[in-house]
């Protein structure tokens, strides 16, 4: 789960991460008066996304006094803005944090990250900041400095100063840079964080250590134990057919296919998925229905693919253990009743009592196209398109 800036660097700075002073604002009204109580002077207008790349697609900016600040968050709210990281579709602004304006002297990059190939917290540094990382790998490799974190020992004192000491910090500032390295780590480890990451790291014309930019995510599933953070989610900033799917308790992910599926089972959901491509098409979704699923829990499942406006067929594929087909089949039959579905669905059952369950599809007298295979399956659901106009 990803969090806004203005969220990460309220945790950075409970663990004592130095931050500039700012505050929140969801009308132009408020972003003036937020100008005004930092002083009425020069301040940085940022729109919260759950993006970064903010600053290049023009949701940052500097701006002299209260009128620039009220004029800018009047231009930003309520557009939807597109940078590097979002779709075409971009991302919404409807809060903007606005902070006082610093003198940067240095830009560094800092990130704490979970590599999965040592199995640990993993610190990637580097002297030239304000890029996004990935444009830092390719343009400046050289320049990255990772570091990889014993877990029974933490983040050890030596390794905060040779860390600092690499990025070519001067004496003064090598203690500052061991209290923000400690400070990321114990957030990263104590709040079940996926990732930290602050970019720019800035050091100040008056040699302060300051972050910028702040950005964290999160173990989805460390969240029930983590019910602060949890408590953070913004919905507004997710996929909409994602959050629908959260709040019933479905795995999904959107896709950009047009070929919707219910399937049970991660790995079965991945193969089906590879078969449709197999097959010459395209899904337009992962949706692990999981196991023990109830007809209420299917009919959910319709909701949440029907909700994606290019789904042009559904493909239910259901090998039941745990799972019963019968279960399925009438769950499958209760869409029909309830969620009104006027589109081809292709319906695949094996394993338990799946007798009865092709019984109850075949009796039921709707349209449904039974498959016994996967891959007549996937075959059946690419078949069933709408057939594109040709010129
Ligand atoms: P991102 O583009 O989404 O990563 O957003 P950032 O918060 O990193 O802001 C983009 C850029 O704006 C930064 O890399 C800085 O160069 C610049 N910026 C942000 N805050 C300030 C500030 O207080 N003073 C100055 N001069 N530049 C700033
Ligand atoms: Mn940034």
């Amino acid at each position: 789960m990803d969090i806004h800036e203005h969220q990460a660097k309220d945790i950075l700075a409970a663990f004592g991460v130095p931050v500039p002073r700012g505050g929140l604002a969801f009308s132009p009204e408020q972003a003036a008066f937020r100008c005004r109580e930092l002083g009425g002077g020069r301040c940085v207008v940022k729109a919260q996304i759950h993006s970064g790349g903010r600053g290049a697609a023009g949701g940052v900016k500097l701006c002299d006094g209260e009128a620039a600040v009220r004029e800018f968050a009047a231009a930003l709210l309520g557009t939807a803005l597109v940078t590097k990281q979002t779709d075409s579709n971009g991302k919404r602004v409807d809060r903007l944090w606005i902070e006082e304006a610093s003198q940067i002297a240095r830009e560094l990059y800092l990130g704490f990250v979970l590599d999965r190939k040592s199995e640990r917290i993993m610190i990637v540094a580097s002297g030239h900041g304000g890029m996004e990382i990935e444009d830092l790998a390719e343009e400046d490799p050289e320049s990255l400095i990772r570091m990889v974190l014993d877990p029974a020992v933490g983040l050890a004192e030596y390794q905060a100063r040779e860390l600092a000491f690499r990025l070519g910090l001067e004496a003064g500032q090598i203690a500052q840079m061991v209290t923000v390295l400690n400070a990321c780590y114990r957030a990263y480890r104590d709040l079940d964080a996926t990732m930290v990451e602050i970019n720019p790291l800035v050091i100040c014309a008056d040699g302060s250590l300051v972050a910028l930019d702040a950005k964290m995510s999160f173990d989805t599933n460390a969240l029930f134990r983590r019910t602060q953070v949890a408590a953070l989610r913004d919905p507004g900033q997710e996929d909409p057919r994602e959050s629908f799917a959260a709040d019933h308790g479905l795995a999904y992910v959107g896709l950009d296919g047009d070929i919707g599926c219910i399937i049970n089972g991660a790995g079965l959901a991945m193969a089906s998925m590879d078969m449709i491509q197999l097959a010459g098409g395209s899904p337009a979704n992962f949706l692990d229905i999981g196991g023990g699923a109830s007809p209420e829990r299917v009919c959910q499942a319709f909701r949440t693919v029907l909700s994606d406006r290019n789904v042009s067929v559904i493909l239910v594929n259901i090998f039941a253990g745990i799972n019963r087909c019968d279960w399925i089949a009438k769950g499958v039959i209760q869409a029909y009743r309830e969620v009104g579905i006027d589109l081809p669905v292709v319906v695949r059952l094996s394993g338990t009592n799946v007798e009865a369950g092709r019984r109850i599809i075949a009796e039921s007298g709707l349209p449904i196209i039974s498959a016994d295979t996967l891959a007549e399956a996937a075959e059946a659901a690419v078949a069933a398109r709408p057939q594109p106009v040709s010129a």
